[in-house]
């Protein structure tokens, strides 16, 4: 059974107003049909059905006016970014009711719910039992400066309440802060504690930096400028006491602790002896690389001797010369007949003008202080 307004102006006879009248009458019947709670639920979804002629035919008025309602009605549900949990107690509670009720509210309650991110696993982890890590808004720098989920980390919590100051404090995103925070209470808290004091402060060389590696102009942006890496000089003990991680004169042991604990931990650590730039300071950071690859460049030197020596030990008779080993070979035939292997060292230092006798002991030198 077609119904519309041409073919009703056509049955009845009463001309343009007659049809009117009845093209009216049929958006009224129609506008009633759905106002029922069985017909809502049908019209729930978007009524395809009608589209396609599986429902009842409605005139075609009728049937913008239904496909228009249910438009603007069951939009708002899109309000998840504001509780996680919420959509997923009252979703079945609220599917069957939800075309009948009030289709009024529903779109203000989405226009005030602007959306902002839910706070990450790791910042939901970073409590105020952990650490004093306040989140900061996300940077978005030049050159890829910045970051997302970044902390200000002023103290670590320790387990026994007692906190750990980072002076000053750093900005970090928040999975380095956690690290570190971790990082201090797991293993250097109970460190210190074996040395006779409890850590109380965190020396901070360096956190959140735009800028090169090592300060370099071009180099690739450092970790620092990632808000991804932290420098650390020196632990502070609450008996007044100051251990520096690059001091030669602290004990070998402790600074070989704390060397397997970062190394463990961070993704790079360098420290003296590593490139020049680290001699004062260990640089720890989270950078991800391919296959998890790790740096761990710290050289922890021994004590520099009480009394400097004079002269080096003197390089032995049978060792052979470095840099003219193959020549030293072809040479080496004719050694017994002369003295020794002084021809030898004097085609080694044919590069360089020094009398054979003090040469050897200037490289043996040099070779010695770079280990
Ligand atoms: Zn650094």
């Amino acid at each position: 059974m077609k119904f519309s307004a041409e073919r009703a102006a056509r049955k009845w006879p009463c001309g343009r107003t007659g049809a009117a009248m009845a093209t009216a009458a049929v958006v009224l019947l129609s506008v009633g049909v759905p106002s029922g709670p069985a017909a809502a639920r049908r019209v729930e979804p978007f009524p395809w059905g009608s589209l396609f002629g599986v429902n009842k035919p409605r005139p075609r008025k009728s049937v913008r006016s239904t496909v228009l309602l249910p438009v603007s009605v069951p939009l708002p549900k899109p309000r998840p970014a504001e509780a996680p949990a919420r959509p997923v107690a009252e979703k079945p509670p609220l599917a069957p009711n939800a075309p009948t009720s009030p289709p009024g509210d529903k779109p203000a309650e989405q226009a005030t719910a602007p959306a902002p991110p839910p706070p990450s696993a790791c910042r939901l982890a970073l409590t105020e039992a952990i650490a004093i890590a306040p989140s900061i808004p996300d940077i978005h720098g030049a050159g890829g400066c910045g970051g997302e989920d970044l902390v200000r980390l002023e103290a670590v919590v320790l387990p026994d309440k007692r906190q750990v100051a980072l002076k000053p404090a750093a900005t970090l995103r928040c999975a380095m802060a956690s690290e570190i925070a971790d990082w201090v209470r797991t293993d250097i808290a109970p460190l210190t504690t074996s040395l006779g004091s409890a850590i109380s402060v965190l020396d901070n060389f360096d956190s959140f930096e735009c800028r090169g590696r090592n300060r370099v102009v071009g180099a690739p942006l450092s970790e620092h400028g990632r808000a991804n890496a932290l420098d650390v000089r020196a632990f502070k003990l609450a008996n007044g006491q100051s251990i520096s991680l690059t001091d030669r004169n602290v004990p070998r042991e402790v600074r070989e602790n704390v060397l397997h604990s970062v190394c463990e931990r961070f993704t790079t650590v360098l420290g003296p002896g590593s490139d020049g730039y680290h001699e004062d300071h260990i640089h720890l950071d989270l950078m991800q690389r391919h296959n998890n690859y790790k740096i761990c460049q710290w050289y922890v030197w021994d004590a520099m001797p009480q009394i400097a020596p004079l002269l080096p030990v003197e390089r032995p008779e049978e060792a052979p010369p470095r840099e003219v080993a193959a020549k030293s070979d072809a040479a080496k035939p004719e050694r017994p007949p002369s003295d020794g292997g002084k021809p030898d060292a004097a085609k080694s230092d044919s590069a360089a003008p020094e009398p054979p006798a003090t040469k050897p002991a200037k490289k043996k030198r040099r070779q010695t202080g770079a280990f």
